[in-house]
C-alpha cells in the first residue's frame, strides 16, 4: 500500500489539495472554489497569481536570477529606493539580505543591541515575531512554552493593549494608557536595566488581531525615547497596504526606529523581506546578518510590482473602504450572533473574537468554525498565539465590495449552522 501524504509530510495538511489560484480564490482538485480570508498570513496580499507580479517575475527570470547582494541589480535597487521613499521620513536604510519575517526581526534586534550596547528586549504578551530561536525567545508567552529551551536571555513581556480584555481592568476612555505607563514597573522590577529594544506589532498578527488603541503607539514612542529604548515595529503582517496605508506606522502616526517587513511585500507569494532602519541603527556591519535567499532579484522584481500597485492612492482607498464595509457588516452580525464578542480591525486586517455565554474565550467553537469554513468556501484561520478564539478576516487587498459581502454572508450562514 502506498503511504499517504499525511504519513510522510512532517506537518499537518488539510484533506483538500489545491491546484490553482486566481485573484482572491483558491481552487481544489475537484474545482471547488474557496475565498482566502487569511492572505495576510499566507503572504498573498495581492491574491493569487496577480498578473503584474507574475509578469514581473517572468521578465526577471529571463533576464537575471541572482541571489548575491555583492552586485547591484535593478530590482533590488528599486525596492530599496521605493521602500525608503514610502516609509516614515526617519527611516533611511533598507536591508534586504533577509529571507523572511523572523530574519528581519532578528536583524533589527541585533542592530538595536549593537547601537545601544544593551541586550534585553521587551515584547508584548500575545506577540508573535517568528519561530527562529531568537524570535521565539522574544515573542509572547505561547511561544516560550515550547518543548525545547528558549536560549535568549533578557526577554521581557509586558501587557498588550487588549482593550476588550484589559489586563488592568480599565475602560479605554479613562485608562490613561496604563498599558504604557506601567511598563516602567516592569523595567524596574523585571528587567536587568539593560533594555535595548521594544518590538511591537501595530495589530497583532497571530495573537488575536489586537489593535493598538488611539494614542498608544505615539505614547509608546515617547516612552521609548524617555528610556533610550529602540522602537521596532514588526509590520510583517500590517505592512504594504494591509491597513489602507502603505505602513501601519502611518495609520497610527508613529515614527519607529525600524520597521520589519515580510509576507505582504511579495504580493503574490514571492519570498522577500526587509528591515528599514534609521541612521542610528545602521551601524551593525552587514556581514553579521546576511542570508542567502535575501535580496534575490527574482523576489525583488515581484516586490517592485507589488509596491507599484499598492502605492496607488485609489488602491489604498479601496482597502480602507472595503475594510470599513466588512467591519460594519460584521458589527451587524455581532448584534445577531451571541457568540461574537468583539469585532476589530483596520483596513483589511480584521479579527472576530468569539466568546462563551459568560464572556470566556470560545476556543473550541472558533476552531470548529475555521474547520467548517472549507465546506462554506472560506479559508479561515484562527489567532493561535492569543487565546485562539479570534477568526482572522484578512483577505487579499484586491477584494471587491461584492466579494466582501460574499465573505460576510457565508460567515453568517456558518455561524447560524454552528449555533443550530
Ligand atoms: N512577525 C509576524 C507579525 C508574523 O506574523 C510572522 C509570521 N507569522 C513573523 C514575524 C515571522 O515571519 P516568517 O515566518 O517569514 O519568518
Amino acid at each position: 500500500m502506498t503511504p499517504s501524504i499525511h504519513d510522510q509530510i512532517y506537518y499537518p495538511v488539510s484533506a483538500e489539495r489545491m491546484v490553482r489560484g486566481e485573484g482572491v480564490y483558491l481552487y481544489d482538485e475537484h474545482g471547488r472554489q474557496y475565498i482566502d480570508c487569511a492572505s495576510a498570513t499566507f503572504n498573498l496580499s495581492l491574491g493569487y497569481s496577480h498578473p503584474a507580479v507574475v509578469k514581473a517575475i517572468q521578465k526577471q527570470a529571463e533576464l537575471l536570477i541572482h541571489t548575491t547582494s555583492a552586485f547591484q541589480t535593478d530590482p533590488v535597487n528599486q525596492v530599496v529606493a521605493r521602500l525608503i521613499g514610502e516609509s516614515p521620513a526617519n527611516l533611511v536604510k533598507a536591508h534586504l539580505k533577509v529571507g523572511g519575517g523572523s530574519e528581519a526581526n532578528e536583524g533589527a534586534i541585533k542592530m538595536a543591541q549593537f547601537a545601544t550596547g544593551r541586550r534585553e528586549v521587551v515584547s508584548l504578551f500575545r506577540s508573535h515575531h517568528g519561530q527562529t530561536m531568537m524570535m521565539a525567545s522574544y515573542s509572547g508567552n505561547a511561544f516560550r512554552k515550547a518543548p525545547f529551551p528558549m536560549p535568549y536571555p533578557g526577554s521581557l513581556q509586558v501587557p498588550d493593549p487588549y482593550c476588550f480584555r484589559c489586563f488592568y481592568g480599565q475602560q479605554r476612555q479613562t485608562c490613561g494608557l496604563m498599558c504604557v505607563e506601567r511598563i516602567d514597573d516592569f523595567l524596574e522590577y523585571a528587567s536587568g536595566g539593560q533594555v535595548a529594544a521594544m518590538i511591537v506589532e501595530p495589530i497583532s498578527g497571530n495573537g488575536g488581531n489586537i489593535v493598538a488603541p488611539d494614542g498608544y503607539l505615539p505614547r509608546l514612542r515617547r516612552f521609548c525615547d524617555e528610556h533610550d529604548i529602540v522602537l521596532i515595529l514588526d509590520e510583517v503582517q500590517t505592512g504594504i497596504g494591509r491597513t489602507g496605508q502603505m505602513f501601519a506606522a502611518q495609520h497610527f502616526g508613529v515614527e519607529p526606529d525600524a520597521i520589519t517587513l515580510g509576507k505582504g511585500l511579495g504580493g503574490s507569494g514571492a519570498q522577500v523581506a526587509a528591515i528599514l532602519t534609521n541612521d542610528r541603527l545602521a551601524g551593525l556591519p552587514a556581514h553579521h546578518h546576511s542570508f542567502t535567499y535575501g535580496g534575490n532579484s527574482l523576489a525583488a522584481a515581484a516586490a517592485v510590482a507589488t509596491l507599484d500597485i499598492v502605492a496607488e492612492p485609489a488602491f489604498l482607498a479601496n482597502v480602507r473602504a472595503t475594510g470599513a464595509h466588512i467591519l460594519a457588516r460584521l458589527g451587524d452580525l455581532r448584534g445577531r450572533h451571541r457568540a461574537i464578542g468583539d469585532v476589530r480591525g483596520v483596513g483589511l486586517m480584521i479579527g472576530v473574537e468569539l466568546v462563551e455565554p459568560d464572556g470566556a474565550p470560545a476556543v473550541a467553537l472558533t476552531n470548529e468554525i475555521a474547520r467548517r469554513g472549507m465546506a462554506h468556501g472560506l479559508v479561515l484561520r484562527t489567532s493561535r498565539y492569543g487565546y485562539g478564539n479570534v477568526l482572522k478576516i484578512r483577505p487579499p487587498l484586491i477584494l471587491t465590495h461584492s466579494q466582501a459581502d460574499d465573505i460576510c454572508d457565508r460567515l453568517d450562514a456558518l455561524l447560524r449552522e454552528v449555533a443550530a
